[in-house]
């Protein structure tokens, strides 16, 4: 990845799109993310008359570091995350799974995660986005055992 910016994310800048948690490269804190377009706004008599200048970026919500996505790559996130559970959903989502992740040690057997997976794919009608959320959750356990 590029070398990040670090925005105000402020009035020039409008969130498109949630696209859930990622390791953030700056902050290394896993951590929601968003699609944010920052634009000049021209504005006649105090009414926005027009966006110019428009730059997407992926935003880390931690440490507002921004890096710059080309108009394809902020397409196919926008599209991509459109029908995600919403920012609340994904961290009961996250809990669920360090919860369920509890029993594992208990049970360390594929039949376990296989059935916390198929339980929680049911329970927020998007599996994708479940087995998705749960390969962040081991990166993440992962990363904490490295740590320690
Ligand atoms: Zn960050």
């Amino acid at each position: 990845m590029s070398i990040p910016i670090l925005f105000g994310w402020g009035k020039n800048s409008k969130q498109l799109a949630y696209i859930g948690i990622h390791k953030c490269p700056a902050c290394k804190n896993y951590t929601h993310f968003y699609v944010r377009e920052i634009a000049n706004n021209i504005r006649i008599y105090f009414i926005p008359v027009a966006r110019f200048n428009k730059k997407r970026y992926m935003v880390c919500h931690k440490c507002s570091n921004g890096w710059e996505l080309d108009d394809e790559n902020s397409n196919n996130l926008i599209v991509l995350n459109m029908n995600n559970p919403s920012v609340d959903q994904t961290e009961h989502l996250w809990e669920e799974i360090a919860i369920g992740m509890q029993g594992y040690q208990k049970d360390p057997s594929e039949k376990y995660i296989d059935n916390l997976l198929e339980r929680l794919g049911y329970k927020y009608h998007n599996q994708d986005y479940v087995n998705n959320l749960f390969g962040k959750f081991i990166d993440f356990i992962q990363d904490e055992d490295v740590a320690k």
